[in-house]
């Protein structure tokens, strides 16, 4: 088991934390990889006392720092992980395994060209993980990033204004996204640029992922996917 310190949380909104986390041993993780997050809350029923609530939260910050790193968590269920995450104070420490994530990442012969990257709801973390990772400048020439949110509930998780204070090697000239709520037909404002790009990274809700997945050319264009409920 592994440990981090919490340095700083920001609460962005009601919702939304954000941790700030210090490991004295580096993580050794590549951007889109996430951690096992291990609770003080036992299971329902529980074999014995080290059988705790454990959940999966993806590193945002860049893999250029290996010692110092953020997580930015929803609020979903007060009694479980996300809810003893959002009740921790600076200071405290986080148990964890990891890191984990073998394909939602970039490879050494990815090509170098255009993405799309495509986030839905809390999947973002995934995407600026992805966005903040070294490879990044290695081999992206031009993107697009698409964030599907319910509703059109911008305050749902980080605000779309704060975006820029998380990414971290893209100027913020350069940093245009568009916002599309869930309810309305994301797929005609998308599926037809599909082709157009080089490699597709979608991280978040499974059956929107699905759904993109299906019209995906996976022969044509590289394909990384991330499911996070
Ligand atoms: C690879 C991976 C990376 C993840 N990274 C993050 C992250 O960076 N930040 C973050 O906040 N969460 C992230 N999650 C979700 C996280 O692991 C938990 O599922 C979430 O925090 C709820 O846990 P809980 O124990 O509080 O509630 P639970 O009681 O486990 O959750 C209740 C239900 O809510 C669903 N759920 C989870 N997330 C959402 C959501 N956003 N909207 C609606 N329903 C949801 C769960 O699937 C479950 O059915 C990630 C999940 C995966 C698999």
């Amino acid at each position: 088991m592994k440990i981090a310190t919490i340095t700083k949380i920001e609460q962005l909104n009601p919702e939304t934390k954000v941790l700030y986390l210090e490991s004295r041993e580096p993580l050794n993780f590549t951007g889109g990889n996430w951690i096992l997050i291990r609770s003080n809350i036992l299971k329902e029923n529980p074999k014995d006392e080290n059988d705790v609530l454990k959940r999966s939260y993806s590193i945002c910050s860049s893999d250029r720092n290996q010692n110092k790193f953020t997580l930015i968590v929803k609020l979903i269920n007060p009694d479980h992980v996300s809810g003893y995450l959002h009740s921790l104070k600076e200071g405290d420490t986080i148990q964890f395994t990891g890191p984990y994530g073998k394909e939602f990442r970039w490879f050494e012969n990815d090509p170098i060209g255009r993405y799309l990257f495509i986030a839905t709801h809390t999947g973002i973390t995934a995407i600026l993980g992805i966005m903040n990772s070294k490879f990044f400048s290695l081999k992206v020439n031009d993107f697009d990033l698409f964030w599907i949110l319910p509703d059109a509930d911008y305050n749902y998780f980080i605000p779309p204004e704060e975006i820029d204070n998380f990414i971290e090697n893209i100027p913020s000239y350069e940093m245009e996204f568009s916002i599309i709520p869930e309810d309305t037909n994301y797929f005609s404002q998308i599926s037809h640029l599909l082709k157009h790009y080089d490699g597709i990274f979608i991280a978040g809700k499974k059956d929107i992922i699905n759904e993109f997945e299906k019209r995906i050319n996976k022969e044509k264009v590289l394909l990384r996917t991330e499911y996070f409920f």
